[in-house]
């Protein structure tokens, strides 16, 4: 699926575009503003200006680098952000980052409109590593070659061992010919002095609520209705993310949990239904809260059999399949925090809560 066109921003991004026609675009970027008002998507509309064959400049979103831009496919734009540590043994780590990061970047060409990484995520020394190797290759397209790094300020230097850092500043010092580095921040205070003097930094506003109305009116599939946007657009503050994460009101995730419950009930026809139907647009913080409604709902049904055991009905399943089920639902939370598909959560879920509620 193609990334979706950029929103707003239209002062910073003539700016950038006059830089790029000039060829005075520093090397080294720092795009830094709230959460959520597409810093990253703007970094790589920057990425597709420098390497687009009409440019470079403005994207023209017509030519075969821009189509690859597009579809987040090219060989020059390298898109770093947090993933998960990796485990194995520490010469294999950087291999393993890679494919991680493969990974994640496949989930997002599949669904743009992507999650926040887990909490647990970080830009650690394995994941430097990598992207210190390929800053080192020449494009293997056109002339220029771009890294984006989003939320740079989680690259985890660690007292004792602060090599992700030094490694990452190595190459802002020396930068290969040809490579541009653009580095998101919601905090730039956060990063390491060492690293942001080397960066020129431009502060990415928030959106006018207009923009973010329009962008969850025309960009989620599917869109959502223009007073639900709206609603939702008036209370983000500026921000696309915290737009999609703004959920229903509260007593709809109760809701949402017991359709959950009911739909693991209703046989496996009815559940990957339900699992499809799973709107991944509400941000996985309202999918977080069904979840965690629907164990509630299932303790508050526990805690009333133990009061009353004995005016339960014949058909109900046993406590111990109860509290079973709300612990694979706990374990689903959990993995609703990474970068593991809703769908995919909700379709596993759901079988096997029904394994435990027969
Ligand atoms: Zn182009």
């Amino acid at each position: 699926m193609p990334l979706h066109p950029v929103y707003g921003h239209e002062e910073l991004r003539a700016r950038l575009a006059t830089s790029m026609r000039a060829g005075r675009l520093p090397t080294a970027l720092l795009l830094a503003g709230a959460p959520g008002v597409g810093k990253q998507r703007l970094g790589l509309w920057v990425a597709a200006g420098l390497l687009c064959e009409q440019g470079p400049g403005e994207p023209c979103g017509a030519c075969h680098s821009c189509h690859l831009a597009s579809t987040l496919s090219h060989p020059d734009i390298h898109w770093f952000f947090p993933i998960l540590r990796p485990k194995g043994e520490e010469d294999k780590q950087a291999e393993e980052a890679e494919e991680l990061l493969a990974q994640a970047v496949q989930a997002r060409r599949e669904q743009p409109l992507y999650a926040p990484p887990d909490g647990m995520a970080g830009i650690f020394l394995p994941l430097v590593r990598v992207l210190h190797r390929s800053a080192q290759m020449r494009p293997a397209m056109g002339k220029r070659k771009v890294f984006l790094v989003g939320e740079a300020e989680r690259l985890v230097p660690q007292a004792s061992s602060p090599e992700a850092a030094n490694a990452l500043l190595k190459v802002l010092e020396e930068p290969p010919p040809d490579t541009w580095f653009i580095l998101t921040a919601a905090e730039p205070a956060s990063l390491l002095p060492t690293i942001r003097s080397r960066l020129v930094q431009l502060r990415v506003h928030r959106l006018r609520a207009s923009e973010v109305a329009r962008f969850l009116s025309e960009v989620p599939q599917p869109p959502l209705p223009p007073a639900e946007a709206k609603r939702r657009a008036d209370l983000a503050g500026g921000s696309i993310g915290a737009a999609l994460a703004e959920g229903g009101e509260h007593g709809s995730a109760d809701a949402a949990g017991r359709t959950l419950l009911e739909a693991a009930a209703r046989g496996p026809i009815a559940r990957l239904r339900y699992a499809l139907g799973v709107r991944w647009y509400g941000g996985r913080g309202e999918f977080t809260e069904t979840l965690a409604a629907a164990a509630d709902l299932l303790r508050d049904r526990l805690a009333e059999r133990l009061r009353n055991p004995g005016a339960g009905r014949a058909d109900e399943p046993p406590a111990t399949g109860v509290l079973e089920a709300i612990r694979e639902i706990e374990r689903a939370r959990k993995l609703a925090r990474g970068n593991v598909n809703p769908q995919l959560i909700v379709a596993d879920l759901t079988r096997r809560l029904a394994e435990r509620l027969e």
